[in-house]
């Protein structure tokens, strides 16, 4: 069957938007989904890749969560 995309009841009931492919909707580089507070990012955005990408991906959206929180980051 190969991958068929993330599991949902993990957002369920958040109001969260997918994408056609049904994967988590947030835009690439900012990983913030239509729900404030809510990223994304990896595998669940994407959908099947490399692990590369979800090393890149979850690095990137530790920067924006901390951008997020704390208003500026020192991540890159
Ligand atoms: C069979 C297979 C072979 C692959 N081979 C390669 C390869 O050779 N080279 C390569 O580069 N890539 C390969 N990939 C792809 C690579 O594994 C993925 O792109 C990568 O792991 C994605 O990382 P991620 O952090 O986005 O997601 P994941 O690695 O899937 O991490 C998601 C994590 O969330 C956890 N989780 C899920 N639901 C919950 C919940 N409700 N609460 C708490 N935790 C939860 C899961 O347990 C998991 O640990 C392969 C994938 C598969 C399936």
């Amino acid at each position: 069957m190969g991958f068929l995309g993330p599991e949902h009841y993990v957002v369920e009931n958040q109001g969260l938007e997918f994408d056609p492919r049904s994967n988590y909707k947030a835009e690439h580089e900012k990983y913030a989904t239509n729900v404030p507070g809510l990223f994304a990012a990896g595998d669940c955005r994407r959908g099947q890749s490399l692990v590369v990408w979800g090393i890149h991906e979850g690095r990137g959206a530790a920067r924006e969560i901390d951008l997020y929180l704390m208003g500026s980051t020192e991540l890159t």
